[in-house]
């Protein structure tokens, strides 16, 4: 699955020994992986994307602030840091570049062109400079809050605060829905949000509300979006998914009813699809092509329709 896999060693137990991260960071051995605004550093060479890790010695990393990038782990004996700089202005990017094949790209237009390897390291940095951006500021008071922790904590300025926050990600459940009729013919519910073109059709999904269940929230989502009641849910794999900060949990659900009724908020269009046309479909990669469409093979959507069909081949 794209973006699970992230080949470091963790190693949460160094994150607050400051003497081994001062000299980590100036290693010869460290590796620095690059955001800007939501985008990520690769080496766009001969057609080949290749993730782009700068030197302790390289301008760009020089240059920023130091002590503020984010340990990310260990590959053997090298280590990762994450830095954002988002703060620079686009010619200011170019000033401290050195390659001409430098690009900053956005991990969901090129994820099928990115390995497997670099797309988790990817998707692990953008995720934590991401959660970096967006907790400046103590939620409880307002005040502003310091990086600690290699960058896996922060904990409120204001000292009769002290409020402390760590890394999250959203919850969002992902199911495929499926019927068997009275002839024994097999079904999957597939729905249109309005997002993609009018026959590009997916799995439903829906983000977990705070006291809910993965179960109840299959159950409430897919009566929500498509009036179907289900039952038998079943968890079959997971999916970070960092645009911006979701974690994918995939399941497949028995609808007990079969008349749908769409909430027109949510979705466009929802569809009971035979194994025979989820078969005959395209990938939604190819935006020029007719008939149905589903997701590009990476994502957890197209993983639980395959294993669908492949369960009902
Ligand atoms: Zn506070």
């Amino acid at each position: 699955m794209k973006f699970t896999g992230v080949p470091l060693d963790r190693a949460g137990n160094l994150r607050e020994n400051t003497d081994w991260l001062d000299a980590a960071q100036q290693s010869p051995d460290a590796r620095f992986i690059s955001v800007w605004n939501d985008l990520v550093l690769f080496d766009d060479n001969d057609d080949e994307l290749m993730l782009q890790a700068l030197c302790s010695d390289h301008p760009m990393t020089r240059s920023y602030k130091a002590g503020e990038q984010v340990f990310l782990g260990l590959q053997d004996d090298r280590p990762f840091f994450a830095m954002d700089l988002s703060s620079l202005v686009e010619s200011e990017l170019k000033t401290v570049s050195r390659a001409e094949t430098d690009r900053y790209i956005d991990l969901r237009s090129f994820m099928p062109k990115l390995s497997h390897e670099d797309a988790a390291l990817a998707s692990y940095a953008k995720g934590m400079v991401y959660w970096h951006q967006h907790n400046r500021f103590c939620g409880l008071c307002g005040a502003e809050t310091i990086f600690l922790h290699a960058g896996h904590m922060r904990r409120c300025s204001n000292k009769d605060c002290g409020h402390e926050t760590f890394p999250r990600t959203d919850p969002v459940v992902i199911m495929l829905v499926e019927r068997l009729d009275d002839d024994g013919n097999h079904f999957c519910l597939l729905g249109n949000s309005g997002n993609f073109s009018k026959n590009r059709y997916s799995t439903l999904a829906g983000f977990v509300d705070p006291g809910e269940s993965l179960e109840e929230a299959v159950t409430r989502e897919v009566f929500e979006e498509a009036g179907i009641r289900v039952n038998n849910i079943r968890y079959e794999a997971s999916q970070p998914w960092p645009f911006p900060a979701s974690l994918m949990i995939g399941f497949r659900a028995t609808a007990v009813t079969d008349k749908i009724v769409i909430d027109e908020k949510e979705i466009v269009d929802a569809r009971w699809f035979s194994v025979e046309e989820v078969q005959a479909a395209g990938d939604w990669s190819n935006e020029t092509a007719n008939g149905l469409l589903i997701p590009r093979k990476d994502a957890i959507a197209r993983h639980l329709i395959n294993r669908w069909v492949k369960d009902c081949s």
